[in-house]
């Protein structure tokens, strides 16, 4: 015997349908493995969105399309701040080092080219572009 989950009364344990208040009684182990797998659901609904969302992201389509080019190189010229540069090259280059002495700051960062393996180093003098130079540009 057990007692229905609505009503209280003691009924056939094997019973489907409470006798008294004529309602379903659902198995609760049942019950438990359907929230489980409700949850689970909701979770793996939550991380293949949030896959989605990163994946649409423009970020990555940006590095993939940003990349420094001969003709960008020679647009770049001396005085350029870093956003005029990356105006020009079209993402955000790495900072490879910074320094600053006094009220001076000296930071140099670098582009890769299409291949991943030529690149441009610039280097800023306060935010103005004093040297550049490039590897493997063509
Ligand atoms: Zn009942």
């Amino acid at each position: 015997m057990k007692k229905c989950r609505y009503c209280k009364s003691e009924i056939d344990s094997k019973a489907k349908i409470c006798p008294h208040c004529r309602k379903k009684q659902t198995n609760p182990i049942l019950r438990g493995i359907m929230i489980f797998f409700g949850i689970l659901l909701i979770v793996i609904g939550c991380s293949s969105l949030s896959n989605d969302l990163s994946s649409t992201n423009s970020d990555d389509n940006d590095n993939a399309s940003c990349y420094l080019t001969m003709e960008k190189f020679n647009k770049i010229e001396n005085g350029m701040s870093y956003s005029d540069v990356v105006d020009i090259i079209g993402c955000d280059g790495t900072l490879s080092t910074e320094s600053s002495y006094e009220d001076s700051s000296m930071k140099i960062y670098y582009w890769y080219a299409k291949n991943g393996v030529a690149n441009g180093t610039f280097s800023f003098m306060n935010d103005s572009l004093t040297a550049k130079s490039q590897i493997g540009l063509n």
